[in-house]
């Protein structure tokens, strides 16, 4: 299939926990391109050795580079660790991507057991499933 892209991103207390996931399921995310935001990405990049696209850091607005990928329906889907239990600075930011996802029946998995399912999902990585998209 043509590139499947996925994003990457975890708050600061959950970022050990995004990279033992990516870590569990490093040939998955060998076969897709990478995006992330800035500090998660570099973790990654620098922990599993995958080829990782940087965008800014999320409360600089990382986390808005990658809810305009989902706006021109270039993002296949998002691994989104936010962290329930500290507020953020860019609340508002968090938000703003959780809906774009929803407007744009992206899949978004925001913590390790749905992000389990979703990756070895027969579906993942197949052409055999298009999500529908909004016709507004
Ligand atoms: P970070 O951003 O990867 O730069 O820490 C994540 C976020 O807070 O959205």
């Amino acid at each position: 299939m043509s590139e499947y892209t996925v994003a990457l991103v975890a708050h600061d207390h959950k970022k050990p926990e995004l990279l033992a996931w990516v870590n569990k399921h490093l040939a998955v995310m060998q076969r897709c391109k990478i995006v992330a935001t800035g500090t998660t990405g570099g973790l990654i990049a620098e922990e599993t050795g995958l080829e990782v696209t940087r965008y800014k850091s999320g409360p600089l607005g990382g986390d808005q580079q990658i809810g305009a990928l989902i706006a021109e329906n270039r993002l296949d889907a998002l691994f989104f660790f936010w962290d329930p239990l500290n507020p953020a600075p860019h609340d508002p930011d968090v938000k703003a991507l959780l809906r774009l996802c929803s407007v744009w029946n992206v899949p978004v998995a925001c913590n390790s057991a749905t992000a389990d399912l979703l990756v070895t999902s027969p579906l993942f990585l197949t052409e055999d499933y298009l999500p529908t998209k909004p016709n507004y």
